[in-house]
């Protein structure tokens, strides 16, 4: 194992001893992921990590016990040793509190990596550049090919999808297979989707394995094919979106106002017939689009259910409360927030293999020093050294409101 540094001021800490890797335990309530799993700590060592020292609990709560970490060549420490590391991963970066403890441990220099919410949230990412810290927060990296392994909102948003079909199993009073039964055949659940990303997909296929009669409808064309990969008929509406819906890259564009009112009166007859609506539209930095209004949720049966995943972002639902239930006229409307933690152990064991690979980027020979021209790396970092450099995080910043990541 090297122990010998070199320091990289442009792009990391000034690291001139022995890398640490220091694995906090997350300190944002209900938060009950981990960052680093026992799977990955041997990845990091041979990165040249001298040390992964993680804070003694933190993978209790994803079922990774602190025997499990030191199995794998992990040091068990406390939260005082864990941050005394160069390199600190989260999952949620901490928050911007004055007061949290974690944050009057950031040391000049240390590099951060995790999800920080820089545009949602862009105080986090004011605070730790006050103190000096150089910040990558993970939800930047660009959905590439290449940056798969990296994307944590992929790897979470899976794990959200197949969440969201369970809260809306458990809450519709129907099952979700037809049943045939000597007291009588069950027709199947309805189930439409509305957004077919990451998030969409996954609650398609799940739906699907649950036995439901599945729809989804996305503005992208592209995902029609992927829809009925999956067995669910795409619904298709006359809409003008490929100049406006298409976008570019892996995202959606935002509709204009008069697209988007066409698509909800289009939307609405198929809303109205079925038993569970998923809504998972996003369009990246922008707040979710109001697809489904609070008419198209009345001409819905009482007992049907929403599972509005774009809760956080605003809602897909006119009528959704993130982190509530709202029952209107017998339609329960589910606004559900940080769903992945729900399902901490494989949400954890992808969230920290897509941060294994990122610090693969960062650090070689035990030394942190990114490649200058990795766009991965260099789309990823928000602070270094002190300064704040995303173009996009230093308007929210000035502005002093944030928009959603
Ligand atoms: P994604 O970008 O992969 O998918 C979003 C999809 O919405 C895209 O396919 C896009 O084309 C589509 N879309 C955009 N505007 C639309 C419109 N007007 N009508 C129909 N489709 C439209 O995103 P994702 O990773 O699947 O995440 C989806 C949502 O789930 C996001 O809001 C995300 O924040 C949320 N999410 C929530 C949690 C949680 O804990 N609540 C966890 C993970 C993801």
């Amino acid at each position: 194992m090297s122990t010998s540094s070199s320091t990289a001021p442009q792009n990391g800490a000034d690291v001139s001893r022995p890398l640490n890797v220091g694995v906090p335990a997350e300190g944002i309530a209900g938060e009950r992921r981990v960052s680093i799993t026992p799977a990955v700590v041997p990845a990091l060592l041979k990165l040249g990590v001298a040390k992964v020292v993680v804070e003694a609990g933190a993978g209790e709560a994803a079922g990774f016990p602190d025997a499990a970490y030191v199995d794998k060549g992990a040091t068990i420490g406390t939260a005082e040793e864990v941050w005394a590391a160069d390199l600190v991963t989260a999952v949620r970066v901490l928050d911007a509190d004055p007061q949290s403890p974690d944050l009057a441990r950031v040391r000049p220099g240390q590099v951060i990596v995790g999800m920080a919410a820089p545009l949602a949230a862009p105080e986090v990412a004011g605070a730790l550049a006050a103190k000096g810290a150089t910040l990558y927060s993970l939800e930047l990296v660009p959905r590439t090919t290449r940056a798969q392994a990296m994307d944590v909102l992929s790897s979470q948003a899976n794990i959200a999808g197949y969440q969201a079909v369970l809260l809306a199993a458990a809450a519709l009073p129907k099952v979700f297979p037809m049943l045939t039964t000597s007291a009588g055949t069950m027709s199947p659940a309805r189930v439409l989707v509305i957004g077919a990303g990451v998030a969409g997909l996954s609650a398609i296929a799940t739906s699907r394995r649950l036995g439901a009669v599945v729809e989804a409808y996305d503005v992208r064309d592209a995902a029609k094919e992927e829809v009925q990969s999956l067995g669910a008929r795409f619904v298709e509406l006359p809409l003008e979106t490929g100049q406006d819906g298409a976008g570019s890259g892996a995202y959606a564009s935002a509709l204009s106002e008069e697209t988007l009112k066409k698509q909800q009166e289009l939307l609405a007859k198929t809303v109205a017939s079925s038993d569970v609506v998923i809504t998972t539209a996003q369009v990246q930095g922008a707040k979710a689009p109001v697809i489904v209004t609070e008419e198209m949720v009345a001409a819905m049966s009482p007992g049907s259910v929403i599972v509005d995943l774009a809760a956080e972002q605003g809602g897909n639902c006119a009528l959704t409360r993130a982190g509530e239930t709202v029952v209107s006229g017998g339609v329960s409307i589910i606004g559900p927030t940080n769903v992945p933690s729900s399902t901490p152990h494989h949400a954890s064991l992808m969230y920290a293999k897509n941060v294994a690979n990122f610090i693969a980027l960062l650090v070689s020979n035990g030394n942190i020093a990114p490649d200058p021209d990795d766009d991965i790396v260099n789309q990823s970092v928000v602070s270094r050294g002190g300064e704040i450099v995303h173009e996009r995080v230093k308007t929210a910043l000035g502005a002093g409101e944030g928009v959603p990541t």
